[in-house]
């Protein structure tokens, strides 16, 4: 036995339990959820490689908590159990071969796919079609008698809808609490100073658990029936869950209709991709898909883990939160010269992709999440925003935990770093430093400023490190031969790249401006600027005092400007640009500056006014591009009379349509 083992299984142990309890007894969580999963599979590993270490309190061998003391304690006929979790399609086949291993069979079976309601799981008795007992789930085995609340769920029949009702059923669901009933009570309980509630989740159990049925019938929960049990010789028997769901139904019952019988594991695959974005739109939580064998003489075979059914398996939703070791901090040096320090964790999976990296923004940040070398961190990713740390787990740091210090100097060109006490950044000043310059670079090139194809991050190394590009403007200066001595490049590709180098001398005046990347000046302050100074000279000339004050400028943005065109450097830049023959005058509106920019339309049918030309040479002003075809990259479709199948495409990809109206409107509102 591996020492090191037994002390973190003890470790691990203490910390579930704790957790446990915060969680199913008192319904104040201390983690997310998330961390529980993972350090739970930590526990679950260690236990599968070790077994002698398991004990019997483990949270492992059991499902949920001890019951809380002040109801009555039922014990369950039929175990009430949690539901194992697979968080991918990998483990979900697996957990399938696992099955078909037990059941000693290779054969296919139909799965149902339900959502997984995020609440509490119910155990509801009917004597002759009367509701006479209902509990929550407990430790599986006993539950607690909660009756009089459950009856206040209007949801839940008293009386089954059945001519002859059986003398026995039991019936299983999820209470839960609607999003938009969680928020008004947490707003309620807010104003009263007392705790809230984490998630609708523990507000349901904590509900349920009321001792006064009046609270609980203002708190308005709701309930999903999904599971029947019968004794064995009942009267009325099911032969799937399929068909089980549909007498729930007719019982009056509200039953999830987001749930499908699907033939096969691949359309299980289906089925969790389509509501992992759908779910966001209903008006309850759903973590995931509940999958069941379908039919009930398997499920029987089966049976039950001391923790889980075997016949049933819960594919999660990948979570936007989890906790990772940080393994080192290095630092990025920006094009603004800004240093960035940079977590580098061990791997983990995050919003379903391996996360290595995460942004620490600067060192107030690393001071204020009291981090350190070696700790275990939660990182957090929403949505396609850079991870980031959110949070120290204080009770995993190890004995050799570092201190980060911020270096003293670039770690690019060494020379001393500064710190303003202005702001959080520190940053690189030396304007020679070729990691501000790459910076430079790679802002100058990209597609929404100068615009020039081909020159990715490896080209832009290679010529700010062979001395060929010193500052953006050399890039004008590049020949064909100079671009053949760098590695890969052939004559064909050097052709292109300077062809599309000499197309960008085309941008307007607005555009340069915007892709020097003076500080705070943006797309829209650059147009802004451009329209009121129309050249380079008046920009130059202007005072501070004459910028502020255009729309959207303020006194900083202002400062930085005149600042900018005070330095030396830059306005030996600027003549090398006018040299090289770029735009620095003119008021045309940038296209891709305009309101629309970055927006992709297509337009079909007839429209009420306008051609179609017309339309699409509005949008176009407007930075808008126009394609043909509706695909998941299309922004609008804007249909006018006789639209066919790009409007039927457009409404399964869930883009929005407009009409003329609305689009003449969008533009109106510049
Ligand atoms: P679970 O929530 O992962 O799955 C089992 C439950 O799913 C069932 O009991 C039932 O209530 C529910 N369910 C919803 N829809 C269903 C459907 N259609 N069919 C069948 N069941 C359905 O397991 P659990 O044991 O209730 O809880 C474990 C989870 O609780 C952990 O994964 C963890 O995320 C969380 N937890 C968190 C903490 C914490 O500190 N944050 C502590 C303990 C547990």
């Amino acid at each position: 036995m591996a020492p090191e083992s037994f002390v973190r299984i003890a470790q691990l142990c203490q910390q579930l339990q704790a957790a446990g309890y915060a969680y199913y007894v008192l319904d104040q969580p201390i983690m997310e959820d998330a961390v529980y999963d993972r350090l739970y599979r930590e526990l679950q590993d260690l236990e599968t490689a070790h077994p002698e270490l398991i004990t019997p309190d483990s949270p492992t061998q059991r499902v949920g908590d001890k019951l809380s003391t002040q109801s009555t304690a039922v014990a369950h006929r039929i175990p009430l159990y949690s539901l194992e979790n697979a968080f991918d399609l990998a483990e979900l086949a697996a957990w399938q071969t696992g099955w078909q291993r037990s059941a000693d069979t290779t054969a296919a079976t139909a799965y149902v796919c339900e959502l997984k309601i995020d609440g509490a799981a119910l155990a509801l008795t009917y004597q002759n079609g009367l509701l006479v007992r209902g509990c929550t789930r407990g430790d599986g085995t006993t539950g607690e008698d909660i009756t009089a609340n459950i009856k206040t769920i209007r949801s839940i029949p008293l009386k089954l809808q059945l001519d002859n009702p059986p003398e026995f059923v039991e019936i299983r669901g999820e209470a839960f609490m609607p999003i938009a009933t969680f928020d008004e009570i947490n707003v309620d309980r807010a104003a009263n100073g007392e705790y809230l509630f984490a998630n609708p989740r523990n507000a349901t159990s904590g509900t349920l658990r009321q001792l006064d049925p009046k609270i609980v019938a203002k708190r308005r929960l709701d309930f999903f029936g999904y599971t029947l049990h019968w004794p064995n010789d009942a009267e009325i028997k099911v032969d799937t869950q399929w068909a089980s769901l549909e007498l729930l139904k007719q019982m009056g019952f509200r039953v999830n209709p987001n749930c499908e019988l699907c033939p096969d594991l691949a359309a299980v695959g289906n089925f969790y991709d389509k509501w992992q974005l759908d779910r966001q739109n209903l008006p309850y939580l759903t973590d995931g898909v509940v999958v069941k064998i379908n039919e009930v003489a398997l499920q029987q075979e089966l049976g039950f883990t001391n923790k889980f059914p075997r016949w049933a398996v819960a594919m999660k939703y990948p979570a936007e939160e989890v906790p990772t070791q940080l393994l080192d901090i290095s630092v990025n040096v920006g094009r603004t010269g800004a240093i960035t320090p940079l977590a580098h964790l061990a791997p983990v999976q995050l919003g379903g992709t391996t996360v290595q990296r995460a942004t620490l923004h600067n060192i107030d940040r690393i001071i204020q999440l009291d981090l350190k070398i070696g700790d275990t961190v939660v990182v957090r990713k929403a949505g396609e925003i850079i991870p980031e740390v959110v949070r120290v787990l204080p009770e995993f740091r190890p004995a050799d935990a570092r201190e980060f210090v911020m270096p003293t100097h670039c770690p690019v060109c060494n020379q001393p770093v500064v710190r303003s006490s202005l702001e959080a950044a520190t940053r690189c000043v030396n304007p020679r430093c070729a990691a501000i310059l790459k910076g430079a670079i790679a802002h100058w090139v990209s597609r929404e400023k100068m615009d020039i194809d081909g020159i990715g991050d490896k080209l832009i190394e290679q010529l700010v490190d062979q001395e060929l590009v010193k500052s953006v403007a050399d890039l004008y200066f590049l020949t064909a031969e100079q671009l053949q001595t760098l590695e890969r490049m052939g004559a064909k590709s050097a052709t292109k790249i300077l062809a599309a180098i000499e197309k960008s001398k085309s941008q307007p005046w607005s555009r340069v401006l915007y892709s020097l990347g003076l500080r705070h000046t943006g797309a829209v302050v650059a147009e802004n600027i451009s329209q009121k100074f129309t050249s380079v000279e008046a920009l130059m000339a202007a005072e501070a005092s004459q910028i502020e004050g255009i729309f959207g400028i303020g006194g900083e943005i202002a400062t930085a400007v005149t600042m900018w065109f005070k330095d030396a450097e830059n306005l030996a830049l600027i003549d090398r640009l006018r040299a090289a023959g770029l735009n620095l005058e003119g008021t045309a509106v940038a296209p891709s500056t305009g309101i629309f920019s970055g927006q992709v339309f297509v337009i079909t049918g007839t429209l009420p006014n306008l051609q179609r030309s017309e339309a699409k040479e509005l949008i176009q002003k407007a930075g808008g591009k126009v394609t043909d075809s509706v695909s998941s990259q299309t922004n609008y479709l804007v249909a006018g009379d006789k639209a066919g199948s790009k409007l039927a495409k457009a409404t399964k990809l869930a883009v929005p349509v407009i009409d003329e109206a609305e689009l003449l409107k969008m533009l109106e509102s510049v």
